[in-house]
């Protein structure tokens, strides 16, 4: 090839992303390999989306088996691995139902539409959602209305409506944005794209009796948060604060394209044939895959060990604020999804660790995210946090 991949993709690609100048070719575990045989050990896990980690065995025997037998029919008929998914998610989580779909954005329509539903149905036409500064819950034209970052929205109004944000983490905000208007709150347990912010003690709780109080929705975004990543299979169960329905997307099938939402009966039975469809979701390889990483994840010690791995990354990263306390200025994490809040922008530090072979990313443009496979060990926190120690002793302005 003349040409290389990168500079194929720069002038027939529509430019929506700032890439990274790397081409990766291999994947094993949590490590990457790019065309030029240089290897990194990976923190992000394509967006917490690879938890059992690159071309894990299992995970790609089944999408094989699979694809040699039937890839798609529709879903105007029955399979068998979307019964078996349907089944591992229903008998682990609060949901009696879920609804398949192919992404996180889509996930959030759905759970959108749900509540508009329940609106009309219960709520005299009730339609205001409230919703968090700083959220992230999509790029479709209702899931970027919701989204609490006005970066997303810029061009595309008019947004959807009606959308009400509130201070994530403050309860208060969210009892004065509630009238009858209201219909749902659509919460992250843990802000991700907003960066790693975990909500302070009672909130999560406050607003599940906000909702009860006014017959509104209690809508988690677990698209980031949930199988496994936060040390749980799902995070509101570690706050143990239960939604009416939760999304779910990025790690369902290790990397392919996979949503769902799950609501409890009397939201769920809101849908009807016709009300709610997609061509894709829940298609038959997709599900294989799926049906794998939950078993996994809900394999006896899976969840511990992540836990454990978590706390291990949590420490190290505290004994790193503690050496460096003029650039860091604030460390938190739960589970295996953490941040490092720096005093400085984070662009030029992330560029240095791909140079030093560790992909991490940066959100917030202040805070360093980790969020690497859930099968990530001690060891290769260890290289990661040599790594970072050289970067944070003497950082890259640009
Ligand atoms: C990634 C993400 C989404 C959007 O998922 P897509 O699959 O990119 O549409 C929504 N909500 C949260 C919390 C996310 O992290």
């Amino acid at each position: 090839m003349s040409e290389t991949a990168a500079r194929m993709i720069d002038r027939l690609v529509m430019n929506t992303y700032g890439r990274t100048q790397v081409t990766f070719v291999d994947g094993s575990g949590c490590q990457l390999t790019d065309d030029q045989g240089q290897t990194y050990l990976d923190f992000l896990a394509g967006i917490a989306v690879c938890n059992l980690g690159h071309a894990h065995p299992g995970v790609a025997e089944a999408i094989c088996q699979q694809a040699k037998r039937l890839i798609h029919v529709s879903n105007l008929y029955y399979t068998e691995p979307q019964a078996r998914v349907a089944q591992l998610l229903v008998e682990n989580c609060f949901a009696d139902r879920v609804f398949f779909c192919n992404s996180g954005a889509e996930a959030n329509e759905g759970a959108l539409k749900l509540a508009r539903l329940w609106g009309k149905e219960r709520l005299d036409g009730a339609h205001a959602v409230i919703v968090m500064e700083n959220s992230f819950h999509g790029r479709t034209l209702a899931t970027l209305s919701a989204t609490g970052q006005n970066k997303v929205q810029v061009g595309y109004d008019p947004l959807v409506q009606e959308f009400r944000r509130v201070a994530f983490g403050d309860l208060e905000a969210v009892k004065a944005a509630f009238d009858q208007r209201v219909c749902a709150v659509l919460c992250e347990p843990v802000l991700g794209e907003g960066g790693v912010v975990i909500p302070p003690a009672g909130f999560l709780a406050g607003m599940r009796e906000l909702c009860d109080q006014h017959g509104a929705l209690l809508i988690f975004d677990e698209i980031q948060t949930g199988l496994g990543r936060t040390g749980q299979l799902f995070a509101h169960q570690g706050f143990g604060v239960t939604p009416d329905v939760m999304t779910l997307a990025k790690a369902l099938a290790n990397g392919l394209p996979a949503g769902a939402v799950l609501a409890r009966e009397e939201v769920a039975e809101l849908f009807h044939p016709g009300s709610h469809a997609t061509t894709f979701g829940a298609g038959p390889v997709v599900m294989a895959a799926a049906a794998v990483v939950l078993e996994t994840l809900t394999a006896p010690m899976f969840l511990e060990l992540v836990r454990e791995t978590g706390d291990y990354f949590l420490n190290k990263l505290n004994e790193l604020a503690g050496r460096f306390p003029a650039v860091v200025a604030g460390v938190r994490g739960l589970g295996l999804m953490l941040g490092l809040e720096l005093t400085l922008p984070g662009a030029p530090l992330v560029k240095r660790l791909m140079e030093l072979g560790f992909v991490v990313n940066c959100t917030q443009e202040k805070v360093l995210r980790f969020l690497p496979p859930l099968i990530v060990t001690t060891q290769e926190i260890d290289a990661l946090m040599a790594a970072l120690a050289e970067v944070l002793a003497a950082p890259p302005r640009e």
